[in-house]
Protein backbone atom coordinates (compact mmCIF):
# COMPACT_ATOMS: atom_id res chain seq x y z
CA UNK A 1 0.00 0.00 0.00
CA UNK A 2 1.17 3.69 -0.59
CA UNK A 3 1.88 5.86 2.03
CA UNK A 4 2.34 9.22 2.56
CA UNK A 5 4.23 9.56 5.76
CA UNK A 6 6.59 6.45 7.11
CA UNK A 7 6.17 5.37 10.87
CA UNK A 8 9.02 5.87 12.92
CA UNK A 9 10.00 2.21 13.29
CA UNK A 10 9.88 -1.22 11.07
CA UNK A 11 11.35 -4.22 11.52
CA UNK A 12 12.64 -3.91 7.97
CA UNK A 13 12.76 -1.23 5.90
CA UNK A 14 14.03 -2.21 1.94
CA UNK A 15 16.14 0.79 0.43
CA UNK A 16 15.03 0.29 -3.43
CA UNK A 17 11.60 -0.81 -4.64
CA UNK A 18 13.22 -1.98 -8.16
CA UNK A 19 13.13 -5.40 -9.63
CA UNK A 20 15.05 -6.71 -7.07
CA UNK A 21 13.63 -4.75 -3.89
CA UNK A 22 10.14 -5.38 -4.75
CA UNK A 23 10.60 -9.13 -5.32
CA UNK A 24 11.77 -9.21 -2.02
CA UNK A 25 9.04 -7.71 -0.23
CA UNK A 26 6.36 -9.72 -2.14
CA UNK A 27 8.52 -12.74 -1.18
CA UNK A 28 8.48 -11.88 2.50
CA UNK A 29 4.49 -11.10 2.60
CA UNK A 30 3.48 -13.63 1.03
CA UNK A 31 5.66 -16.33 2.59
CA UNK A 32 5.07 -15.23 5.98
CA UNK A 33 1.61 -14.21 5.57
CA UNK A 34 0.09 -13.06 9.29
CA UNK A 35 3.63 -13.65 10.89
CA UNK A 36 5.42 -11.20 8.33
CA UNK A 37 7.27 -8.30 10.10
CA UNK A 38 6.64 -5.05 9.94
CA UNK A 39 7.94 -3.78 6.30
CA UNK A 40 8.64 -0.42 4.59
CA UNK A 41 9.95 -0.43 1.04
CA UNK A 42 11.41 2.96 0.13
CA UNK A 43 12.21 3.90 -3.96
CA UNK A 44 13.72 6.91 -5.09
CA UNK A 45 11.52 6.88 -8.24
CA UNK A 46 7.94 7.53 -8.44
CA UNK A 47 5.43 4.91 -8.85
CA UNK A 48 3.41 6.54 -11.29
CA UNK A 49 6.42 8.07 -13.72
CA UNK A 50 7.24 6.71 -16.89
CA UNK A 51 8.16 3.53 -16.25
CA UNK A 52 10.92 3.51 -18.12
CA UNK A 53 12.03 6.67 -15.58
CA UNK A 54 13.01 3.66 -13.30
CA UNK A 55 16.67 1.80 -14.05
CA UNK A 56 15.29 -1.47 -12.58
CA UNK A 57 11.87 -1.41 -15.28
CA UNK A 58 13.46 0.17 -18.30
CA UNK A 59 13.51 -1.19 -22.32
CA UNK A 60 15.56 -4.21 -21.13
CA UNK A 61 14.22 -7.94 -21.35
CA UNK A 62 15.26 -10.19 -18.66
CA UNK A 63 15.21 -14.08 -19.50
CA UNK A 64 13.49 -16.11 -16.19
CA UNK A 65 15.07 -19.07 -15.62
CA UNK A 66 12.34 -21.96 -14.92
CA UNK A 67 13.84 -22.08 -11.12
CA UNK A 68 12.58 -18.19 -11.24
CA UNK A 69 9.01 -19.26 -12.52
CA UNK A 70 8.96 -21.63 -9.15
CA UNK A 71 9.58 -18.46 -7.34
CA UNK A 72 7.01 -16.08 -9.02
CA UNK A 73 4.54 -19.14 -8.69
CA UNK A 74 5.27 -19.46 -4.30
CA UNK A 75 4.91 -15.55 -4.32
CA UNK A 76 1.58 -15.58 -5.98
CA UNK A 77 2.66 -13.25 -8.76
CA UNK A 78 3.54 -16.07 -11.70
CA UNK A 79 -0.54 -16.19 -12.63
CA UNK A 80 -0.33 -12.55 -13.59
CA UNK A 81 3.03 -12.29 -15.57
CA UNK A 82 2.36 -15.81 -17.35
CA UNK A 83 0.62 -14.43 -19.63
CA UNK A 84 2.94 -11.05 -20.28
CA UNK A 85 6.42 -13.61 -21.05
CA UNK A 86 7.07 -15.55 -23.97
CA UNK A 87 8.44 -19.15 -23.00
CA UNK A 88 11.55 -20.47 -24.73
CA UNK A 89 11.69 -23.92 -25.59
CA UNK A 90 14.95 -24.47 -26.92
CA UNK A 91 18.28 -22.65 -26.54
CA UNK A 92 20.93 -22.55 -29.59
CA UNK A 93 24.35 -21.62 -29.17
CA UNK A 94 26.79 -20.89 -31.75
CA UNK A 95 30.45 -19.69 -32.77
CA UNK A 96 29.85 -17.83 -35.72
CA UNK A 97 32.03 -18.79 -38.77
CA UNK A 98 33.40 -21.12 -36.89
CA UNK A 99 32.46 -24.86 -36.51
CA UNK A 100 31.00 -25.75 -32.74
CA UNK A 101 27.71 -25.50 -31.72
CA UNK A 102 25.10 -26.86 -29.59
CA UNK A 103 21.60 -26.45 -28.58
CA UNK A 104 19.28 -27.56 -25.71
CA UNK A 105 15.59 -28.47 -25.34
CA UNK A 106 12.90 -28.56 -22.89
CA UNK A 107 11.70 -31.89 -24.29
CA UNK A 108 15.24 -32.94 -23.46
CA UNK A 109 15.27 -31.78 -20.29
CA UNK A 110 11.45 -32.99 -19.53
CA UNK A 111 10.56 -29.31 -18.93
CA UNK A 112 7.63 -27.32 -19.94
CA UNK A 113 10.15 -24.36 -21.05
CA UNK A 114 14.07 -23.67 -19.96
CA UNK A 115 12.47 -20.10 -19.47
CA UNK A 116 10.49 -17.41 -19.88
CA UNK A 117 11.31 -13.93 -21.23
CA UNK A 118 9.76 -10.92 -20.02
CA UNK A 119 10.00 -7.22 -20.73
CA UNK A 120 11.21 -5.06 -17.85
CA UNK A 121 8.46 -3.18 -18.53
CA UNK A 122 5.74 -5.68 -17.72
CA UNK A 123 7.83 -7.40 -14.96
CA UNK A 124 8.04 -4.11 -13.15
CA UNK A 125 3.94 -3.20 -13.40
CA UNK A 126 3.41 -6.91 -12.18
CA UNK A 127 5.34 -6.47 -9.29
CA UNK A 128 4.15 -2.74 -8.44
CA UNK A 129 0.76 -3.75 -8.99
CA UNK A 130 1.40 -6.15 -5.79
CA UNK A 131 3.25 -3.94 -3.99
CA UNK A 132 -0.01 -1.48 -3.94
CA UNK A 133 -2.63 -4.04 -3.46
CA UNK A 134 -0.40 -5.36 -0.35
CA UNK A 135 -1.83 -4.68 3.28
CA UNK A 136 1.44 -5.66 4.61
CA UNK A 137 3.82 -3.50 2.69
CA UNK A 138 3.88 -0.16 3.14
CA UNK A 139 5.48 1.56 0.19
CA UNK A 140 7.02 4.91 0.12
CA UNK A 141 7.65 6.96 -3.10
CA UNK A 142 9.48 8.96 -4.81
CA UNK A 143 11.51 9.07 -1.29
CA UNK A 144 15.24 8.20 -1.17
CA UNK A 145 17.16 6.87 1.90
CA UNK A 146 20.17 9.71 2.02
CA UNK A 147 21.94 8.02 5.22
CA UNK A 148 22.30 4.84 7.14
CA UNK A 149 23.74 4.97 10.34
CA UNK A 150 24.12 1.72 12.71
CA UNK A 151 22.70 2.18 16.37
CA UNK A 152 22.02 -0.60 19.32
CA UNK A 153 18.46 -1.62 17.94
CA UNK A 154 19.55 -1.75 14.01
CA UNK A 155 20.23 1.01 11.10
CA UNK A 156 18.10 4.63 11.68
CA UNK A 157 17.68 5.92 8.49
CA UNK A 158 17.32 9.57 6.74
CA UNK A 159 14.93 10.04 4.36
CA UNK A 160 13.78 12.55 2.10
CA UNK A 161 10.11 13.02 0.64
CA UNK A 162 10.02 15.69 -1.19
CA UNK A 163 11.16 18.54 1.23
CA UNK A 164 10.30 16.63 3.87
CA UNK A 165 12.83 14.75 5.71
CA UNK A 166 12.14 11.82 8.31
CA UNK A 167 14.23 9.26 10.56
CA UNK A 168 13.09 6.04 10.36
CA UNK A 169 14.77 3.37 12.92
CA UNK A 170 14.87 -0.31 10.70
CA UNK A 171 15.45 -3.55 12.80
CA UNK A 172 17.33 -4.70 9.51
CA UNK A 173 17.51 -2.62 6.42
CA UNK A 174 17.53 -4.88 3.42
CA UNK A 175 19.92 -2.47 0.42
CA UNK A 176 18.34 -3.42 -2.76
CA UNK A 177 19.79 -0.07 -4.35
CA UNK A 178 21.52 -0.99 -7.11
CA UNK A 179 25.00 -1.54 -8.51
CA UNK A 180 25.99 2.11 -8.04
CA UNK A 181 24.46 2.13 -4.19
CA UNK A 182 25.58 5.69 -2.48
CA UNK A 183 24.71 4.06 0.63
CA UNK A 184 26.96 1.28 0.43
CA UNK A 185 29.57 3.65 -0.15
CA UNK A 186 28.79 5.72 2.81
CA UNK A 187 28.66 2.87 4.93
CA UNK A 188 32.65 2.24 3.92
CA UNK A 189 31.12 -1.14 2.42
CA UNK A 190 33.78 -1.74 -0.93
CA UNK A 191 33.29 -3.45 -3.88
CA UNK A 192 35.56 -5.56 -5.73
CA UNK A 193 35.32 -4.58 -9.01
CA UNK A 194 36.84 -5.99 -12.90
CA UNK A 195 35.06 -3.78 -15.81
CA UNK A 196 35.01 -5.85 -18.83
CA UNK A 197 35.89 -2.89 -21.40
CA UNK A 198 32.61 -3.95 -23.02
CA UNK A 199 29.17 -2.27 -23.19
CA UNK A 200 25.74 -4.05 -23.78
CA UNK A 201 23.78 -2.80 -26.95
CA UNK A 202 20.13 -3.68 -26.27
CA UNK A 203 17.41 -3.03 -28.54
CA UNK A 204 14.09 -5.00 -29.54
CA UNK A 205 13.72 -6.28 -33.30
CA UNK A 206 11.69 -7.80 -35.45
CA UNK A 207 11.86 -10.64 -37.89
CA UNK A 208 10.68 -11.99 -41.32
CA UNK A 209 10.16 -15.32 -40.05
CA UNK A 210 8.74 -16.17 -35.97
CA UNK A 211 11.32 -17.13 -33.38
CA UNK A 212 9.46 -20.97 -32.62
CA UNK A 213 10.28 -19.99 -28.58
CA UNK A 214 14.16 -20.34 -29.42
CA UNK A 215 16.86 -18.22 -27.66
CA UNK A 216 19.89 -18.03 -29.62
CA UNK A 217 23.19 -17.06 -27.83
CA UNK A 218 25.66 -16.63 -30.66
CA UNK A 219 29.58 -15.90 -30.37
CA UNK A 220 30.24 -12.60 -32.87
CA UNK A 221 33.51 -10.88 -33.24
CA UNK A 222 32.35 -8.66 -30.94
CA UNK A 223 31.84 -10.26 -28.19
CA UNK A 224 28.71 -12.31 -27.71
CA UNK A 225 25.26 -11.57 -29.05
CA UNK A 226 21.92 -12.98 -27.53
CA UNK A 227 18.09 -13.01 -29.08
CA UNK A 228 15.55 -13.84 -26.99
CA UNK A 229 12.15 -14.35 -27.86
CA UNK A 230 9.06 -12.23 -27.70
CA UNK A 231 5.87 -12.29 -27.30
CA UNK A 232 4.46 -11.33 -31.12
CA UNK A 233 2.45 -7.77 -30.96
CA UNK A 234 0.56 -6.33 -34.04
CA UNK A 235 1.60 -9.67 -36.17
CA UNK A 236 5.59 -8.51 -35.71
CA UNK A 237 7.66 -11.57 -34.80
CA UNK A 238 9.54 -9.71 -32.27
CA UNK A 239 13.09 -10.56 -30.69
CA UNK A 240 14.75 -8.48 -27.91
CA UNK A 241 18.91 -8.53 -28.30
CA UNK A 242 21.76 -7.70 -25.87
CA UNK A 243 24.82 -7.07 -28.14
CA UNK A 244 28.14 -6.95 -26.56
CA UNK A 245 30.55 -4.98 -27.83
CA UNK A 246 33.67 -2.97 -27.05
CA UNK A 247 33.65 0.04 -24.92
CA UNK A 248 35.22 2.32 -27.69
CA UNK A 249 32.88 0.83 -30.46
CA UNK A 250 29.50 1.68 -28.64
CA UNK A 251 28.52 5.21 -29.50
CA UNK A 252 29.55 4.22 -33.09
CA UNK A 253 26.23 1.81 -32.90
CA UNK A 254 24.32 3.55 -31.23
CA UNK A 255 24.69 6.48 -33.87
CA UNK A 256 24.61 4.42 -36.89
CA UNK A 257 21.11 4.68 -38.53
CA UNK A 258 18.46 1.90 -38.44
CA UNK A 259 19.59 0.05 -42.13
CA UNK A 260 23.11 0.61 -41.65
CA UNK A 261 22.59 -1.07 -37.71
CA UNK A 262 19.98 -4.24 -39.10
CA UNK A 263 22.65 -4.62 -41.75
CA UNK A 264 25.43 -4.91 -39.22
CA UNK A 265 23.11 -7.30 -36.92
CA UNK A 266 22.00 -9.66 -39.82
CA UNK A 267 25.69 -10.31 -40.95
CA UNK A 268 26.75 -11.37 -37.19
CA UNK A 269 23.47 -13.36 -36.35
CA UNK A 270 22.60 -14.75 -39.93
CA UNK A 271 19.45 -15.47 -41.86
CA UNK A 272 18.02 -18.13 -39.43
CA UNK A 273 14.58 -16.23 -38.79
CA UNK A 274 15.13 -14.25 -42.54
CA UNK A 275 15.58 -10.98 -42.67
CA UNK A 276 15.71 -8.59 -39.66
CA UNK A 277 12.76 -5.96 -40.69
CA UNK A 278 12.46 -3.33 -37.91
CA UNK A 279 14.54 -2.42 -35.17
CA UNK A 280 13.45 0.02 -31.93
CA UNK A 281 15.64 2.75 -30.00
CA UNK A 282 19.18 1.28 -28.40
CA UNK A 283 20.18 1.95 -24.87
CA UNK A 284 23.58 1.25 -24.22
CA UNK A 285 24.72 -0.15 -20.76
CA UNK A 286 28.86 -0.53 -19.40
CA UNK A 287 29.45 -4.25 -18.45
CA UNK A 288 31.67 -5.18 -15.38
CA UNK A 289 31.72 -7.66 -12.82
CA UNK A 290 31.38 -6.41 -9.21
CA UNK A 291 30.63 -7.47 -5.78
CA UNK A 292 30.47 -6.31 -2.32
CA UNK A 293 33.39 -7.60 -0.18
CA UNK A 294 30.33 -7.20 2.89
CA UNK A 295 27.10 -8.52 1.93
CA UNK A 296 26.34 -8.12 5.87
CA UNK A 297 26.62 -6.12 8.77
CA UNK A 298 24.39 -6.21 12.12
CA UNK A 299 21.17 -4.95 10.81
CA UNK A 300 21.74 -4.62 7.08
CA UNK A 301 22.23 -7.06 4.01
CA UNK A 302 23.02 -6.40 0.08
CA UNK A 303 20.63 -7.95 -2.31
CA UNK A 304 20.69 -7.83 -6.40
CA UNK A 305 23.36 -5.53 -7.99
CA UNK A 306 24.53 -4.07 -5.02
CA UNK A 307 25.86 -7.40 -3.64
CA UNK A 308 26.85 -8.82 -7.08
CA UNK A 309 26.59 -7.61 -10.20
CA UNK A 310 26.85 -10.00 -12.97
CA UNK A 311 27.50 -9.79 -17.10
CA UNK A 312 24.73 -10.23 -18.82
CA UNK A 313 26.02 -13.18 -21.26
CA UNK A 314 24.51 -16.32 -19.45
CA UNK A 315 21.19 -14.73 -18.25
CA UNK A 316 21.98 -14.71 -14.46
CA UNK A 317 21.88 -11.56 -12.43
CA UNK A 318 18.24 -11.21 -11.81
CA UNK A 319 18.13 -14.95 -11.68
CA UNK A 320 20.84 -15.48 -8.55
CA UNK A 321 19.23 -12.29 -6.93
CA UNK A 322 15.71 -14.41 -6.87
CA UNK A 323 17.35 -17.23 -5.11
CA UNK A 324 19.32 -15.47 -2.65
CA UNK A 325 15.48 -13.62 -1.95
CA UNK A 326 14.49 -17.68 -1.47
CA UNK A 327 17.42 -17.92 0.66
CA UNK A 328 17.13 -14.86 3.02
CA UNK A 329 12.78 -15.39 3.13
CA UNK A 330 13.89 -18.48 4.84
CA UNK A 331 16.19 -17.27 7.05
CA UNK A 332 14.32 -14.75 8.63
CA UNK A 333 11.47 -17.13 8.50
CA UNK A 334 13.48 -19.55 10.60
CA UNK A 335 14.71 -16.61 12.64
CA UNK A 336 10.82 -15.54 13.82
CA UNK A 337 10.25 -19.13 14.77
CA UNK A 338 12.68 -18.60 17.14
CA UNK A 339 12.33 -15.46 18.33
CA UNK A 340 16.25 -14.20 17.09
CA UNK A 341 16.53 -11.01 16.04
CA UNK A 342 16.39 -10.38 12.35
CA UNK A 343 19.47 -8.63 12.02
CA UNK A 344 21.52 -10.01 14.45
CA UNK A 345 24.51 -11.73 12.45
CA UNK A 346 23.59 -14.89 13.87
CA UNK A 347 20.81 -15.01 11.53
CA UNK A 348 22.10 -13.28 8.43
CA UNK A 349 25.50 -14.98 8.69
CA UNK A 350 23.32 -18.07 8.05
CA UNK A 351 21.94 -16.78 5.11
CA UNK A 352 25.25 -16.25 3.53
CA UNK A 353 26.12 -19.42 4.55
CA UNK A 354 23.26 -21.09 2.43
CA UNK A 355 23.63 -19.10 -0.98
CA UNK A 356 27.44 -18.27 -0.73
CA UNK A 357 28.06 -21.50 -2.72
CA UNK A 358 25.15 -21.03 -5.37
CA UNK A 359 26.73 -17.22 -5.93
CA UNK A 360 29.90 -18.40 -6.31
CA UNK A 361 28.59 -21.17 -8.80
CA UNK A 362 26.74 -18.57 -11.08
CA UNK A 363 29.50 -15.86 -10.81
CA UNK A 364 32.25 -18.43 -11.92
CA UNK A 365 29.75 -19.64 -15.03
CA UNK A 366 29.10 -15.78 -16.50
CA UNK A 367 32.57 -14.47 -15.81
CA UNK A 368 34.45 -17.61 -17.38
CA UNK A 369 32.03 -17.57 -20.11
CA UNK A 370 32.43 -13.87 -20.79
CA UNK A 371 35.81 -14.09 -20.89
CA UNK A 372 35.64 -17.56 -23.33
CA UNK A 373 33.61 -16.15 -25.98
CA UNK A 374 34.97 -12.73 -26.02
CA UNK A 375 38.25 -13.44 -27.16
CA UNK A 376 39.62 -13.88 -30.98
CA UNK A 377 42.76 -15.59 -28.89
CA UNK A 378 43.46 -18.69 -30.47
CA UNK A 379 43.56 -20.56 -27.64
CA UNK A 380 40.29 -19.81 -26.42
CA UNK A 381 39.01 -20.22 -30.02
CA UNK A 382 40.33 -23.75 -29.88
CA UNK A 383 39.11 -23.96 -25.65
CA UNK A 384 35.52 -22.77 -27.39
CA UNK A 385 35.12 -25.47 -29.78
CA UNK A 386 36.06 -28.23 -27.17
CA UNK A 387 33.71 -26.57 -24.51
CA UNK A 388 30.89 -26.60 -27.21
CA UNK A 389 31.78 -29.96 -28.66
CA UNK A 390 31.83 -31.48 -24.77
CA UNK A 391 28.13 -30.09 -24.47
CA UNK A 392 27.47 -31.96 -27.23
CA UNK A 393 29.14 -34.80 -26.41
CA UNK A 394 29.37 -35.51 -22.22
CA UNK A 395 25.98 -35.85 -20.95
CA UNK A 396 27.64 -34.59 -17.59
CA UNK A 397 28.90 -31.13 -18.85
CA UNK A 398 25.57 -30.99 -20.36
CA UNK A 399 23.58 -31.58 -17.42
CA UNK A 400 25.40 -29.02 -15.65
CA UNK A 401 25.24 -26.56 -18.21
CA UNK A 402 21.47 -26.97 -18.65
CA UNK A 403 20.56 -26.52 -14.75
CA UNK A 404 23.20 -23.26 -14.68
CA UNK A 405 20.86 -21.95 -17.31
CA UNK A 406 17.61 -23.14 -15.95
CA UNK A 407 18.31 -21.78 -12.57
CA UNK A 408 18.20 -25.04 -10.87
CA UNK A 409 20.68 -25.00 -8.52
CA UNK A 410 21.63 -27.28 -5.32
CA UNK A 411 22.71 -25.70 -2.33
C1 LIG B 1 21.66 -5.52 -20.60
C2 LIG B 1 21.28 -6.37 -19.41
C3 LIG B 1 20.53 -7.53 -19.60
C4 LIG B 1 20.20 -8.35 -18.51
N1 LIG B 1 19.52 -9.50 -18.74
C5 LIG B 1 19.25 -10.34 -17.69
C6 LIG B 1 18.58 -11.58 -17.91
O1 LIG B 1 18.22 -11.92 -19.05
N2 LIG B 1 18.33 -12.40 -16.83
C7 LIG B 1 18.72 -12.04 -15.57
O2 LIG B 1 18.50 -12.82 -14.63
N3 LIG B 1 19.35 -10.87 -15.33
C8 LIG B 1 19.61 -10.00 -16.35
N4 LIG B 1 20.24 -8.80 -16.11
C9 LIG B 1 20.55 -8.42 -14.72
C10 LIG B 1 19.35 -7.71 -14.04
O3 LIG B 1 18.94 -6.65 -14.85
C11 LIG B 1 19.78 -7.21 -12.66
O4 LIG B 1 20.06 -8.35 -11.90
C12 LIG B 1 18.68 -6.39 -11.98
O5 LIG B 1 18.40 -5.24 -12.72
C13 LIG B 1 19.10 -5.97 -10.58
O6 LIG B 1 18.05 -5.23 -10.00
P1 LIG B 1 18.22 -4.39 -8.66
O7 LIG B 1 16.82 -4.18 -8.16
O8 LIG B 1 19.24 -5.03 -7.78
O9 LIG B 1 18.88 -3.00 -9.08
P2 LIG B 1 18.29 -1.80 -9.93
O10 LIG B 1 17.58 -2.37 -11.10
O11 LIG B 1 19.40 -0.86 -10.20
O12 LIG B 1 17.22 -1.12 -8.96
C14 LIG B 1 17.60 -0.35 -7.85
C15 LIG B 1 16.41 0.50 -7.40
O13 LIG B 1 16.77 1.23 -6.24
C16 LIG B 1 16.31 2.57 -6.34
N5 LIG B 1 17.20 3.39 -5.49
C17 LIG B 1 18.52 3.67 -5.70
N6 LIG B 1 19.02 4.40 -4.69
C18 LIG B 1 17.99 4.59 -3.80
C19 LIG B 1 17.89 5.27 -2.54
N7 LIG B 1 18.94 5.89 -1.97
N8 LIG B 1 16.69 5.29 -1.91
C20 LIG B 1 15.60 4.65 -2.47
N9 LIG B 1 15.66 3.99 -3.65
C21 LIG B 1 16.85 3.95 -4.31
C22 LIG B 1 16.39 2.88 -7.83
O14 LIG B 1 15.52 3.93 -8.21
C23 LIG B 1 15.98 1.53 -8.45
O15 LIG B 1 14.59 1.44 -8.65
C24 LIG B 1 20.60 -7.96 -17.19
C25 LIG B 1 21.34 -6.80 -16.99
C26 LIG B 1 21.68 -6.00 -18.09
C27 LIG B 1 22.49 -4.74 -17.86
Amino acid sequence: MNINSPESSYDIVVVGGGMVGASFAQALSQNLGEHCPKILVVEATAPKAESSAQPSFDARSTALSFGSRKIYESMQLWEKLEQRVSAIHEIQVSDRGRFGSTQLSCDEQGVEALGYVVENTDLGEVLHEQLMASKSIAFLAPAKIEQAVPVQEGMMLDVTEGDQKFAILAGLVVLADGGRSPVCQQLGIEQFKESYKQHAIITNIAFELPHQNIAFERFTETGPLAVLPLREFDGEHRCSIVWTVGADDSEAYLQTDSAEFMSNLQASFGNRLGAITQVGEKFCYPLSLSMAKEQIRPGIVLLGNVAHTLHPVAGQGLNLALRDIEALVLTLGEAISKQQPLGSMATLQAYVEKQEFDQQKAIRFTDSLTKLFSSNNQTNVVTRKLGLLSLELIPAARKTFAEQAMGLVAR
